[in-house]
C-alpha cells in the first residue's frame, strides 16, 4: 500500500459542493484542510471538539479523524454525550454462558452471569462502558475528556426527544462560548443506522439535530459529521458513498485506533472492563478495526431535524 497522502484522501470523496467551497476559500486566501475543516490561522490553536453519542462511537468512526487533527497540531477534546444506558448489554452480560458472542466472547469460558440491572438507568452498564471509553480516549491520546452525563432520552416520547436535543444544544453552546474558534465534530446521525431501511439511531440523530440548530443560529461554525454506522450498513466498496471527505488513516494512527477499539473487547474486572462494547456492536467494531478509513460529511442542504419514524 502506498503512503496515504492527505490531498488524495480529500479528492477521493470530494463532492461538487466541496470543490466550490475549496475554490472560494482558496480565493479568499484561507487554507482548506479537507476533513480538518476550514480553520483560519487564528483558529489553529483552538481545539477540535469531537462529540461521541455513546461509549464506542469515537473508536469506531472518529479516532482516525481525531489523530489527523492532533497531527495538524490542534488540541483535541473528546466529549461523551450520553450516559450510554443500555439494558440489552446488561442482558448479554448476565447470560450464562454467553449466548451473544459465542466463541468470540473474551470472558473466561464465555461465562459472565454478572447480574447487572437491565432497567432504571443500568448503572453497571454505564460504569463499565465509561471505563472502556476512558481507556479508548487514552489510546487515541486526546487532550481532554468531557462527560456531559446526559440521560439518553432520545428514545422517549417526542417531547422527551426534543428536550434531549435542547440539553445537548445547551452543553455544546457552553463549549463554543468557552473555546472561540473551536471546530465541532458530530456523528452523521441522519445516516447512522445498520440498515438504510430502518430508522436511524435516535441518540446520534439528536446530536446532529443539536448541531443543526446551533449552525442555523450562527452559534457554531466549522462543523463536520463522521458516519459511524457505515462499517456495518455497507460493504467495503460502498462505505464512502456520498461522503464529502474520506480520511485515509496512516498505519501509525491505525495502530492507535485499533488499540481504542480493543478497549471495548477487554475483559479485566479489576479495571471495571467487561467487554461491554463487544457485547453491543461487535460487527461494527470488527469492521472498523479492519478498514483504515473514516467518512466525513458536511451538513446536507436538505437536512431535516427530528427523530423521524
Ligand atoms: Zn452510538
Ligand atoms: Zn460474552
Amino acid at each position: 500500500m502506498s503512503a496515504p497522502h492527505h490531498d488524495d484522501a480529500v479528492s477521493a470523496g470530494l463532492s461538487r459542493r466541496s470543490v466550490l467551497t475549496a475554490a472560494g476559500l482558496t480565493a479568499a486566501g484561507v487554507a482548506l484542510h479537507g476533513s480538518l475543516g476550514t480553520s483560519s490561522a487564528a483558529a489553529a490553536t483552538a481545539p477540535a471538539i469531537f462529540y461521541s453519542p455513546h461509549q464506542d462511537d469515537e473508536a469506531i468512526g472518529m479516532a482516525g479523524t481525531i489523530l489527523e487533527h492532533k497531527a495538524a497540531g490542534r488540541p483535541v477534546y473528546l466529549v461523551l454525550v450520553s450516559k450510554g444506558e443500555n439494558g440489552g448489554i446488561a442482558e448479554n452480560l448476565n447470560a450464562f454462558p454467553c449466548t451473544y458472542l459465542g466463541e468470540k466472547c473474551s470472558a473466561p469460558n464465555h461465562y459472565h452471569e454478572l447480574g447487572w440491572q437491565t432497567k432504571q438507568g443500568t448503572p453497571e452498564v454505564v460504569s463499565g462502558r465509561t471505563s472502556e471509553f476512558m481507556l479508548s480516549a487514552k489510546a487515541i491520546g486526546v487532550d481532554k475528556v468531557i462527560n456531559f452525563k446526559l440521560p439518553d432520552d432520545a428514545y422517549g416520547t417526542p417531547s422527551e426527544y426534543t428536550a434531549f436535543v435542547n440539553k445537548i444544544r445547551g452543553k455544546v453552546r457552553e463549549l463554543a462560548e468557552r473555546y472561540p474558534g473551536a471546530s465541532h465534530k458530530f456523528t452523521a446521525g441522519w445516516l447512522d443506522t445498520t440498515n438504510p431501511q430502518w430508522p436511524t439511531n435516535a441518540t446520534h440523530k439528536a446530536c446532529s439535530d443539536a448541531a443543526y440548530f446551533l449552525m442555523k443560529n450562527g452559534e457554531l461554525k466549522d462543523v463536520r459529521f463522521n458516519h459511524i454506522y457505515t462499517y456495518e450498513a455497507f460493504s467495503r466498496d460502498q462505505r464512502d458513498r456520498g461522503a464529502d471527505y474520506v480520511v485515509h488513516i496512516p498505519p501509525a494512527h491505525m495502530k492507535k485506533k485499533r488499540a481504542a477499539i480493543l478497549a471495548y473487547n477487554t475483559w479485566d474486572p479489576s479495571r471495571n472492563l467487561y467487554t461491554a462494547g463487544y457485547h453491543s456492536v461487535p460487527t461494527m467494531l470488527e469492521e472498523a478495526y479492519n478498514d483504515p478509513r473514516e467518512f466525513v460529511y458536511e451538513l446536507p442542504s436538505h437536512y431535516k431535524a427530528g427523530r423521524g419514524k
